[in-house]
């Protein structure tokens, strides 16, 4: 034990009811069975030491924690030897040279708590609440807010990270920065701005000189459709309408959900959030952004509401209308901050420029209505496609001014399906992968802008990994081209330059 150093030690061989406790992520399919020590970190002088005496004992086999989220093993798996866990710490604060900041052992809900309540601020991040700021900042995280405000690395303007470049010498913390003259110092800020985690050092704190003003009140509108009533050309209709409204330009202030349910589910679910601002009334702003796209809804397949009014209770500040709720902007976080229940999952991204070809809903159609051999429709009830607009504020950056390239694009898509039997895993991991595979069929069966002669797909987002990408031989090099595009290369110099050893790894680290 060595809290005074910065860090705790916790070692299996001692009796410590914590240790089993830190074995597993979110993802119940992720074990670090044979993991031989977690070094909880309190401080970046602590992580320093922590990381030295884990890789000197562990060498490459050292991952890095903070929300336990990763959509894949990168973390925990058979070969992990060590855990370096930056969850204690997981503080905040504004720095006057440097800007707001967040420890990256905290979480999306603890600093959007922090931001708001301190400084009445929002960083446009995701908004589950258990997912950690250390993987998913640094990964290009997004959110409700990301079509007004763009992506969480589009206003990180400094980092601090323990880097170890050198075998012979010890790790040590560097600050990097926008404002960094030297350019391996910039390379390894701008690496971080989407490059993601588990690839350069331990990210211990994230810096932005400014951040939004938080909304005031957000009005949540959601809307069920009947799979019953639902053919292939009402699906095709719908989604045309979604991309429209993605490409939206004087609609910003909006973010969509679209969660294609498995049939299982009878319903498919369309939630928007529109945000207000503090000088505007919140009816105005549902007449004008809500009211007519419930109306041109309507006028392709009746649906059902599924929000309903009765719920205000600052009557007069949020009075809720006939189809949408009005909440104060804290509480609407509140209401979309799930994170649902730790089980197995599977997931794929694709981003995409245009709205869907009639292959792809007639893909999307198809597979939503299959149960694979094996399983029942009710088994299939956590399966989805989730359609989330984008877009906005997210396109007026250049793709090279962060490492994520995906500029373009007006809407990204999450393949997702959940079960808790591992003897279900193949039945459900052959659903996504023949899903996806079709989908993307005339791109060689992944988003590959590169083989897309429409320009419609953009690749995939590397927070929400996906091992198929690396293809049949296993060849990360594939993966790291849809997620990265032509910023692969300056990632790769930055990886060469600061993780030589490349102690930081996984089966998709630069
Ligand atoms: C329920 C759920 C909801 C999600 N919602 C969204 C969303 O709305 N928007 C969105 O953009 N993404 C979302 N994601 C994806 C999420 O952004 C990524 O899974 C993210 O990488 C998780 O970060 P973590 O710290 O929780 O995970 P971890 O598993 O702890 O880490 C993920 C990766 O980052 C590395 N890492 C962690 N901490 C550090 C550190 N301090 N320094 C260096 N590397 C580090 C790890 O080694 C690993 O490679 C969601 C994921 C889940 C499971």
């Amino acid at each position: 034990m060595n809290q005074q150093s910065g860090y705790i030690k916790i070692d299996p061989s001692g009796a410590d009811a914590r240790f089993p406790s830190f074995f597993q992520g979110f993802n119940r399919r992720w074990f670090a069975g044979n993991c031989k020590a977690v070094y909880l970190c309190f401080t970046p002088a602590g992580t320093t030491l922590a990381l030295d005496d884990a890789i000197n004992l562990f060498g490459s086999n050292v991952k890095i924690k903070s929300g336990g989220h990763c959509y894949e093993d990168f973390v925990f798996n058979n070969s992990t030897g060590a855990l370096i866990d930056v969850t204690p710490m997981a503080g905040y604060g504004y720095d006057e040279q440097r800007g707001y900041y967040l420890e990256s052992g905290g979480t999306n809900w603890s600093a959007f708590q922090a931001l708001f309540r301190d400084y009445g601020k929002v960083l446009p991040a995701g908004s589950c609440y258990s997912v950690g700021l250390g993987g998913h900042i640094c990964g290009g995280g997004y959110g409700l807010l990301s079509r007004l405000n763009g992506l969480t690395v589009d206003w990180l303007t400094g980092v601090e990270v323990v880097v170890k470049d050198d075998a012979a010498n010890s790790a040590y913390p560097v600050y990097v920065s926008a404002d960094s003259t030297d350019q391996d110092l910039l390379n390894l800020y701008w690496s971080h701005c989407g490059g993601g985690g588990g690839n350069f050092g331990v990210i211990t704190k994230y810096y932005f000189k400014n951040l939004p003003n938080a909304p005031k009140a957000a009005l949540i509108t959601s809307v069920a459709f009947k799979w019953d009533d639902l053919t292939e050309q009402i699906l095709g209709e719908l989604l045309q309408w979604y991309a429209e409204f993605s490409a939206g330009k004087d609609n910003w202030r909006q973010f969509g959900l679209f969660a294609l349910n498995h049939r299982a589910n009878d319903e498919i679910h369309l939630t928007i959030q529109t945000v207000v601002g503090y000088d505007e009334e919140n009816e105005t702003v549902l007449e004008q952004y809500i009211t007519p796209h419930l109306i041109a809804l309507k006028t392709i397949m009746p649906y059902r509401l599924m929000t309903r009014p009765g719920i205000a209770h600052l009557a007069n500040l949020f009075q809720s209308s006939q189809h949408t709720i009005v909440y104060p902007f804290y509480e609407a976080v509140q209401v979309l901050n799930g994170s649902g229940p730790n089980q197995r999952g599977k997931y794929k991204s694709a981003y995409m420029r245009k709205s869907f070809p009639p292959d792809q809903v007639a893909a999307i159609y198809q597979w939503l209505n299959t149960v694979p051999d094996g399983l029942t429709l009710a088994d299939m009830s956590q399966s989805l496609l989730q359609v989330d607009s984008y877009g906005g504020q997210v396109n007026m950056i250049s793709p090279t001014d962060t490492a994520i390239p995906q500029r373009s694009s007006i809407m990204k898509l999450q393949y997702q399906t959940y079960w808790t039997d591992p003897t279900d895993d193949q039945l459900f991991l052959q659903w996504i992968n023949g899903f996806y595979q079709q989908v993307y069929q005339y791109t060689g069966g992944t988003p590959d802008p590169d083989k897309d002669p429409t320009n419609n797909v953009d690749g995939c987002y590397y927070n929400y990994p996906d091992i198929d990408l690396n293809g049949p031989d296993n060849d990360k090099e594939i993966a790291l081209k849809l997620y990265f595009g032509a910023n692969l290369a300056r990632l790769k110099a930055t990886k060469q330059r600061w993780d030589p050893n490349n102690y930081f790894n996984s089966s998709q680290s630069i």
